[in-house]
């Protein structure tokens, strides 16, 4: 069974790839899907996005990167995904991704929405923090891989 894990993934967390590695435990494919033009603002361009997941999900075979601009569930029929994953930290997350979630059933019944609650030590990572600490030159090697680690670094013109 082919799972499809999207999101804007801008930059990947150790959060997002906790989601991704423990799916790949569950389903015999996960497809993470990086989404080429969310409704917000975002640091790095596709490309970058889809290298640097790349980059974090090489150890794992079962595990590939995809950018992808259609409506999510049209990518899964795409990809022969039947199911959708997505990670949920706290309550803030849970209605947005109940609504997320509630969407896509609406669009396509057969495809079954599989939410995995993030594990506690990754629960207040975010991609919006990792950015807000990494702008201002802070230390942020506990939240992400250190290839991640490096390009805000050179986004943001700080020493490597
Ligand atoms: P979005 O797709 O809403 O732009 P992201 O790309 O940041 O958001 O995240 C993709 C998915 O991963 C979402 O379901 C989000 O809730 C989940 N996620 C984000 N951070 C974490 C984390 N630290 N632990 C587990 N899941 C996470």
């Amino acid at each position: 069974m082919i799972a499809l894990y999207p999101g804007s993934f801008d930059p990947v967390t150790y959060g997002h790839l906790d989601t991704a590695v423990r799916a790949a435990r569950i389903f015999d494919q996960v497809v993470v899907a990086v989404f080429d033009r969310p409704n917000k603002k975002l640091l790095f361009s596709t490309e970058e996005r889809v290298a640097l997941m790349r980059e974090a999900v090489q150890a794992y075979p079962t595990i590939t990167v995809r950018a992808y601009s259609i409506l999510t569930v049209e990518y899964a029929q795409t990809i022969g995904a039947r199911v959708i994953v997505r990670g949920l930290r706290d309550v803030i997350d849970f209605g947005h991704e109940k609504q997320i979630a509630h969407v896509n059933q609406a669009l396509d019944p057969e495809i079954e929405q599989v939410i995995l609650m993030a594990s506690p030590q990754y629960s207040f990572v975010s991609s919006s923090i990792v950015r807000e600490v990494a702008t201002l030159g802070g230390e942020v090697g506990t939240m992400v891989p250190a290839h991640v680690v490096r390009a805000l670094r050179r986004k943001f013109g700080h020493a490597e």
